[in-house]
């Protein structure tokens, strides 16, 4: 049984900083720019 924890990683490629792609290979995740954590939300 898993634990339910919060994710705090990207949403777009799971914390790992980088997405595949379709026709091969992979590329540096654009919302996290790689870092694969979620984007924190400014507060102003
Ligand atoms: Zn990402």
């Amino acid at each position: 049984m898993k634990k339910y924890t919060q994710n705090l990683n990207c949403n777009y490629c799971g914390g790992d900083g980088y997405v595949q792609l379709l026709l091969g290979g992979s590329e540096t995740c654009y919302a996290c720019g790689g870092t694969g954590k979620k984007a924190k939300e400014k507060q102003c």
